[in-house]
């Protein structure tokens, strides 16, 4: 037997342009075969089952071998194996239209990945790294004959007799020689490390000899007494993959500490997750996974791109951005799905209505598992909050439909270490928080070393205050403004704490109108800074005497283009500091009855200095000038 012929295609030869265009990603040829191999080894699998194939099925395996001296590399199975005619109708036979809107389209093309996927060319990537690819292969069927197919990356075929004595086939690679960097054991351990890690097909690597050799090897190990027999045929320590990772199984066979060795296996470095998700959906579409909630470490140091994406337990990409929702993607674990075609490109992701729903899918989850850790240990969620709140929060900001679920379970967490949910937090606050317009006022500390003075003096009116000292919570902020009814958020420095949440009732003030003129005068010849106005208060006499404040309103501006927000202009804006002096305060009292003018500025400056200084705001020659200044007066 033997035959010469074309490749059906109309163009001369295609494969300059697999070679020429595709110079990325070189490495997914061994994906592409390697996964033909699981293919055809599971589709032998199969018809045994059903008893459409009654031989012996033997160590079913895929092995991968390269030989660096003769420039080779060998993929064989001992899968369902393929006819001469089956070359003919599955090799040769290129699956697409029209070979030139291909050339034309794909010219400028960089993604191979895209282009396989497009025209099911996935043998085909053999070409990127081979001169010439060789078949040898035997079908499974009665009667068959082996064949050997050879092609040198013309558009020229050649099929003859082969040399197969078993059923399966083998791919021989004969690497040209700019791929020789793959004929090299740790290159390739470390792209089947990549990509065939979870196969569902044992893949052995390392060998040099050819399959029918490696079989007969295992005939000679003989079966061991104790039944571990299989384990030592397979030699298995050359195989490289975990054929059946955790989420091939059923929910209920696992327990956490599967969970947890599938973590560390995928994470060796990492400290233990928080908990899991098990995702497991079959309609309308199919998908599996776990997803993991790492601790994380600092929130500044977000590790991105953790999740591994699977077709049928091929690895696909770590970039999973358009499958996975933004707020999701510090998560870590795999996600599965054979509704995610294996050659994926960014452009088919991002159009494709499956990866949509994939996505709102996997939203509802974690929202839902939230949920039910929420209601099921409260103490314990309350625990986790400080890991898992940056999520929450980053999801309740960036997506609707997260937001009116988790609305029910974040939390807001205040100074004293107290948790509430929103709900509860606002009945709580409500009472005490409502201002003269029927506004609640929630007030907040980013920095409770700093804003101390401004946290007692709330706490004295048994007002509450938040922890907001995360990045995200800025932008927490202004989301839950958003979505609150008749709520304001105020950090506990913005103004004085009457003015913070303003009442009908006002504090009567001690001072006349004239005295006020006069005791304004006064600081406003002692403070020296342009970028401060001086306003005297009429507060508890127990406040502060004096008092410094930005409004909520600026900081936050100046805060936004602090952060590159995009708004310079605000950058741009003087401070606008208040100093707020508490005309009800004795210590006013007593500047305004000082001797001269000169002792009532000193008296002025040092009750400055020290609001400054308590609100960590005096620093370089002012701090000495006021640390000299008190020690004459002491
Ligand atoms: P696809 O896998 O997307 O169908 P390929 O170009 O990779 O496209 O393969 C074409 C066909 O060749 C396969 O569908 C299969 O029928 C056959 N084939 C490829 N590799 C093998 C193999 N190792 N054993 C048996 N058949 C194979």
């Amino acid at each position: 037997m033997q035959e010469k012929g074309n490749i059906s295609i109309h163009t001369e030869n295609i494969f300059p342009i697999i070679k020429k265009f595709l110079y990325s990603d070189h490495e997914i040829f061994l994906r592409e075969l390697v996964s033909n191999a699981v293919d055809a080894v599971q589709k032998v699998k199969r018809l045994s089952s059903m008893g459409q194939y009654n031989g012996e099925l033997g160590n079913l395996m895929v092995d991968v071998a390269f030989d660096a001296d003769k420039k080779t590399i060998t993929i064989s199975d001992n899968g369902i194996g393929m006819t001469a005619e089956e070359i003919k109708k599955y090799i040769n036979q290129i699956a697409f239209s029209g070979a030139e809107e291909f050339v034309e389209k794909f010219k400028d093309s960089k993604d191979a990945n895209e282009l396989i996927g497009k025209f099911g060319l996935g043998f085909y990537s053999a070409f990127m790294v081979s001169d010439k690819v060789e078949i040898q292969t035997l079908s499974y069927q009665d009667g068959a004959e082996p064949a050997r197919w050879i092609c040198d990356g013309s558009t020229e075929f050649e099929i003859t007799e082969g040399s197969r004595t078993t059923r399966g086939t083998d791919i021989i690679l004969h690497i040209n020689n700019d791929s020789e960097e793959f004929l090299d054991k740790y290159k390739l351990e470390s792209i089947l490390e990549k990509y065939c890690r979870f196969l569902p097909i044992p893949v052995r690597f390392g060998t040099k000899k050819s399959f029918d050799e490696a079989q007969d090897d295992n005939v000679d190990d003989g079966v061991d007494a104790d039944g571990k027999a299989q384990r030592k045929e397979i030699d298995v320590d050359n195989i490289i993959n975990n054929t059946a990772p955790i989420w091939t199984k059923t929910l209920t066979d696992l327990k956490d500490e599967d969970y947890l060795s599938f973590y560390r296996e995928l994470y060796p470095m990492s400290e233990d997750p928080l908990f899991w998700i098990h995702l497991n959906v079959d309609y309308p579409f199919n998908l599996t996974g776990v997803l993991y909630f790492p601790k994380v470490k600092n929130d500044m140091e977000f590790q991105r791109n953790k999740i591994k994406l699977f077709s049928r337990q091929v690895f696909i990409t770590d970039e999973v951005k358009d499958i996975v929702p933004e707020f999701l993607m510090l998560l870590h674990g795999v996600i599965d799905s054979p509704d995610i075609p294996l050659n994926v490109s960014r452009s088919f992701l991002q159009a494709d209505s499956n990866v949509k729903k994939i996505n709102s899918y996997i939203t509802r989850k974690v929202a839902d598992k939230l949920g039910e850790l929420f209601k099921a240990d409260r103490k314990a969620f309350e625990e986790k909050w400080g890991d898992i709140g940056i999520f929450v929060k980053y999801g309740m900001i960036s997506e609707e439909k997260f937001y009116e679920k988790a609305k029910d379970f974040a939390l807001l967490e205040n100074t004293k270490k107290e948790y509430a949910t929103l709900g509860e937090y606002k009945d709580k606050v409500a009472p005490l928080q409502t201002d003269k317009n029927g506004t609640i006022v929630y007030l907040y500390t980013n920095d409770p070393a700093k804003q101390d003075s401004f946290i007692q003096s709330a706490n004295k009116k048994s007002y509450d205050v938040l922890l907001m000292n995360s990045p995200l919570d800025g932008h927490f902020i202004s989301n839950l403004e958003r979505k609150l009814e008749k709520t304001s958020l105020k950090r506990v420095d913005a103004d004085v704490i009457d003015k913070l949440i303003e009442k009908e009732e006002k504090i009567e003030s001690v001072l006349t109108d004239s005295e006020k003129e006069k005791v304004k005068g006064i600081f406003e010849g002692a403070i020296s800074r342009t970028d401060m106005k001086v306003e005297i208060d009429s507060l508890s006499p127990d406040e502060l005497p004096v008092t410094v404040t930005m409004d909520e309103f600026t900081r936050r501006m100046k805060d936004m283009a602090a952060l590159g927000g995009g708004m310079s202009f605000y950058g741009a804006m003087p401070n606008n500091y208040k100093v707020a002096i508490n005309g009800n305060h004795k210590l006013v009292g007593r500047i305004l009855k000082a001797g001269d003018e000169a002792q009532q500025k000193q008296l002025a400056k040092q009750a400055f200095d020290l609001a400054m200084l308590s609100q960590g705001m005096l620093t370089g020659a002012e701090l000495t000038d006021f640390v000299n200044r008190s020690i004459e007066l002491i």
